[in-house]
């Protein structure tokens, strides 16, 4: 497909299709790439949305990851505002909501993810706000200049990289969260305690357990939330941090098979290749098959990019496999947390503490004595070397780990 008579269309502009389309081009492609985005942004970063741009210290123009015109310059075109509806296989054409109709001899999905809607009456309140895009950041960062209390619902990072934002604010927060504690998903209790101390030393009322089951409303708005143990929250601003839908209903009404037990999301192989040989796709929307048969959404930066490359390589009949470790990376007040590997299935953790320094540590989990993942906090020397550990399958023992003053890494 390496020639001027191809044209490739990617769907979605945010950071896996950006990445598809400069992937491309690096590549050496030098046919049509057209770059299909529903939102009215030109390819924007959304990690700061709930960290320095609900603060004010990042601004909008700070987020725009590629002008149209530098897009322009690199023969990418790029339609905004223009939701793609169908996607026709046979005829290898993508339909957009103006009606236009594209060709193309390769397309890229890469529609992302959408907020998780709250099953609850009243879920469309006033003073209610879910957090995904930058009009949802702008939206949230004016309602909180005027907002006292604040309830959050969902104690996972985005639900609690708003919160911290809200309590810099000086507003009263509470965060609601169903589990027994705070992003029980990915890390273990050790880390989820640290967080919970570090937002109670802030001043945010935490509370676990707290299923949410109603919501009162008064003259359509938001007043407080009950939870199913009975108790209530005043609230005049309401913020659902409860996860994301993987964006993929048009792929799947087109037949592209997805995942059932991944949320839907379009299952893709290790070269982000689809069930069909002429569709590809990448980030939030895909689900990815894992060494223990399961299949697994990623939702991160670095799995955006990374599939987002495989998928161009793959548009361009070469193979670029991702298996590079997953990491992820989280900002709460002073506290940054980054994660390398999965934890999921981990029988022992190790806890390797930096001397005089409190709020820095690291946690190893291993299974049946494999180091498969590492959280730092405030620790960026141990994600590093946890990464070239588990991308090299390097050996490190426990002891390297429990004694600050040994390398983890042997030799360095
Ligand atoms: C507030 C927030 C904070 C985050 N913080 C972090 C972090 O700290 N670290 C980290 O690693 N990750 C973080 N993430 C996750 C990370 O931003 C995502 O994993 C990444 O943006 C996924 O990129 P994507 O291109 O797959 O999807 P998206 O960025 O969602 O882009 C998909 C685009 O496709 C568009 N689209 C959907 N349907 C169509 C259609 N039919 N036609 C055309 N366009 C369509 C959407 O409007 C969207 O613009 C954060 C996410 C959010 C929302």
């Amino acid at each position: 497909m390496s020639n001027a008579f191809g044209k490739i269309v990617i769907l979605g502009a945010g950071l896996a299709g950006l990445t598809v389309a400069e992937s491309l081009r690096a590549e050496g492609y030098d046919g049509a790439i057209t770059l299909v985005g529903a939102e009215a942004h030109a390819p924007y970063q959304r990690p700061p949305l709930s960290k320095g741009f609900l603060l004010g210290t990042t601004q909008a123009a700070q987020l725009v990851m590629r002008s149209p015109e530098l897009l322009a310059k690199k023969g990418i075109h790029l339609k905004v505002d223009a939701g793609a509806t169908v996607i026709d296989r046979a005829a290898r054409r993508v339909t957009l909501s103006s009606g236009e109709i594209l060709d193309y001899t390769g397309l890229a999905v890469c529609t992302g993810a959408r907020l998780r809607p709250l099953p609850l009456p009243g879920a469309g309140s006033q003073g209610i706000f879910g957090l995904r895009s930058l009009d949802d950041a702008r939206t949230l960062a004016t309602a909180l200049e005027t907002a006292h209390h604040v309830v959050v619902i969902g104690g996972g990072f985005i639900g609690l990289e708003v919160a911290a934002a809200a309590r810099k604010k000086s507003l009263d927060v509470t965060v609601l969260e169903a589990a027994p504690r705070l992003m029980s998903r990915v890390v273990a209790a050790q880390i989820s305690q640290f967080y919970h101390d570090l937002h109670t030393a802030h001043g945010t009322h935490i509370v676990c357990n707290a299923v949410v089951t109603e919501l009162v409303t008064q003259d359509g708005r938001i007043v407080a939330v009950r939870t199913q143990e009975g108790q209530e929250f005043a609230a005049d601003l309401l913020i659902v941090g409860i996860g994301v839908i993987p964006d993929t209903a048009m792929a799947a009404t087109a037949g592209i098979v997805c995942a059932a037990n991944a949320g839907n999301a379009i299952s893709v192989d290790a070269c982000s290749r689809t069930s069909d040989p002429a569709i590809v796709a990448a980030g939030d929307c895909t689900a990815r098959h894992m060494d223990d048969g399961t299949w697994r959404c990623l939702e991160s930066v670095q799995n955006a990019m990374e599939q987002g490359k495989s998928a161009a390589s793959a548009l361009l009949g070469r193979n670029r496999p991702f298996t590079a470790t997953p990491w992820f990376w989280s900002d709460q007040y002073n506290a940054k947390l980054q994660i390398a590997g999965l934890s999921g299935g981990f029988d022992q953790t190790v806890r390797r503490d930096t001397p005089g320094a409190a709020a820095s540590f690291s946690l190893f989990y291993f299974r049946n004595g494999s180091l498969i993942a590492v959280d730092s906090i405030n620790q960026p020397a141990d994600h590093t070397a946890a990464r070239r550990i588990l991308d090299n399958n390097l050996p490190l023992t426990p002891a390297q780990v429990t004694d600050a003053t040994l390398p983890l890494i042997s030799g360095c």
